[in-house]
């Protein structure tokens, strides 16, 4: 059994410390107009000690899901509740007051540019400490050292400024930043995406660390299948701005339920060649049915999806599945043995 399935296991028991029902998240909405719509209806959980991986191609929403969290986007419906506390829509001097409590920490894409390059390590680290009131000066300057120490940093880089230090470096000062205050949740959006792939290893594997030692709910952002299917307990697949599907990162990756997921993976390293359906079954070769291309509603996956039928044009609802796993799909228990149909075949590789 892997770290990440067995501490799958013990998660799937954990306390929820990140409930997201229904959310719908649309910019620019005025008066009566509608807005550009970016999530719709999407619910997820996390638990204490978990990792939820979650991914989705540029445009899905995934970042705004996590901005959303952290109070950085417009919510128009749902609800988000973290370690037990409601935190829709909170304005003003009341999401700052509940920022305060550094019970979700935020981690970057780009450490370079979400730290101040005029602050030394050891400030940048002890200023979370600060703002939310914690200690004596000294208190915090122990704490950031701990901090630095927990993620893999010599205690020793506190005098240096993010400048004088690796991308791999400055990626675990954003890191001991984020966990010095022990929040419940830490959001992390495309942590490793910036950086090569030895100091991308070491930071996935910390992340790995540092949800049983603290005992915190980790989202793990990204658009690579490969960065989060080693430590990632479950995978969350989403779709232009919808959950297509959620479920145990292994199944998820080697019996997936939605062929959009099927084409994430079909490409991905991390999938043994077993379990990979090839991508020309799997992308349309030919042109999208018309209803798909207008995009009048129904399946949002349409236009790309070889599985596409009259069925779709009704916008597929998440359902259950056994297995702890959830699926937005007409023909997802049908799709799969539909491969082998010599018709479909005449359709994903072309005329
Ligand atoms: S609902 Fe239809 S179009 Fe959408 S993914 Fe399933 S088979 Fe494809």
């Amino acid at each position: 059994m892997s770290t990440a399935e067995s501490a799958a296991g013990s998660a799937a028991e954990g306390t929820a410390l990140l409930e997201i029902d229904a959310l719908s998240v649309a910019y620019g909405r005025r008066g009566g107009r509608p807005g550009q719509q970016i999530l719709e209806e999407v619910s997820l959980r996390a638990r204490a000690g978990e990792i939820l991986g979650v991914i989705g191609e540029t445009g899905s929403g995934k970042t705004t899901l996590a901005r959303a969290v952290v109070g950085l986007a417009p919510v128009t419906g749902g609800r988000i509740t973290v370690d037990g506390a409601e935190i829709t829509g909170l304005r003003g001097r009341a999401l700052r007051e509940f920022r305060r409590t550094g019970r979700i920490q935020y981690l970057f894409q780009d450490p370079l540019r979400s730290l101040d390059p005029d602050l030394t390590v050891g400030a940048l680290v002890a200023e979370p400490l600060a703002v939310t009131g914690t200690g004596s000066r000294e208190q915090r300057a122990e704490r950031a050292a701990e901090a630095l120490h927990r993620v893999g940093l010599d205690p020793g880089l506190a005098e240096r400024l993010p400048g004088q230090l690796s991308g791999g470096q400055r990626q675990r000062v954003s890191l001991a930043r984020a966990v010095v205050t022990r929040p419940r949740l830490l959001l992390a959006d495309e942590p490793v995406s910036a950086l090569d792939a030895s100091n991308r290893n070491h930071v996935l594997r910390l992340f790995d660390r540092l949800r049983t030692e603290l005992d915190v709910a980790v989202v793990v952002i990204s658009h690579d299948l490969s960065s989060l299917a080693g430590i990632a307990d479950r995978i969350a697949v989403l779709y232009r701005g919808r959950l297509v599907e959620q479920g145990p990162t292994a199944e998820v990756l080697t019996h997936p339920l939605h062929p959009y997921t099927a084409l994430l993976t079909a490409s991905a390293p991390s999938v043994r060649r077993e379990h990979r359906i090839p991508p020309g079954r799997l992308r349309r070769q030919e042109a999208a049915p018309e209803w798909a291309l207008e995009g009048a509603g129904g399946c949002g996956f349409a236009a790309r999806c070889v599985f596409a039928d009259d069925a779709c044009r009704a916008a597929p609802a998440v359902e259950a599945r056994p297995g702890a796993r959830e699926v937005a799909c007409h023909h997802a228990d049908t799709w799969r043995g539909r491969l082998s149909s010599p018709e479909l075949a005449v359709v994903a590789v072309g005329r």
